[in-house]
């Protein structure tokens, strides 16, 4: 019997959670508030992932840095690949939310956007 244990991350409560298996079969989830929590462990236990979110260089712009994130969840041993992808990435102004920034980030499959407007500087405008 092997015990995990979790902290929920799908509300700011962070219940403690316990996942008790054996081998990889799930006998029991206890401490979770909700059902959300008890989806979450599960998943956590056989499938983790995360959404990753970080910043790129933006060239001409009038914010020097856009934030990012993948588009949907990648797994877990796919964060570092895809920070890594992302460290000389710099895109040109004006960039808007919903832009693909990098499309199948470390193999993925999963794309990589924008999540912010950054304008073309006036000063390069005219
Ligand atoms: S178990 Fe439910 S209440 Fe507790 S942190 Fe997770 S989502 Fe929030």
């Amino acid at each position: 019997m092997e015990i995990r244990n979790l902290t929920c991350i799908s509300c700011p409560m962070g219940c403690p959670i316990t996942v008790e298996m054996e081998g990889n079969e799930i006998i029991s989830v206890t401490g979770n508030t909700c059902k959300r929590g008890e989806v979450y462990a599960r998943k956590e236990v056989t499938n983790p992932t995360r959404i990753v979110t970080s910043t790129v260089k933006v060239k001409n712009g009038t914010a020097d840095m856009v934030s990012v994130k993948t588009k949907e969840d990648i797994p877990k041993g796919k964060i570092f690949d895809c920070v890594k992808a992302l460290k000389d990435v710099e895109v040109s102004a004006p960039v808007h939310i919903g832009d693909v920034i990098v499309s199948d980030a470390a193999g993925t499959g999963v794309d990589i956007v924008a999540t912010k407007n950054v304008d073309r500087s006036s000063y390069l405008a005219h």
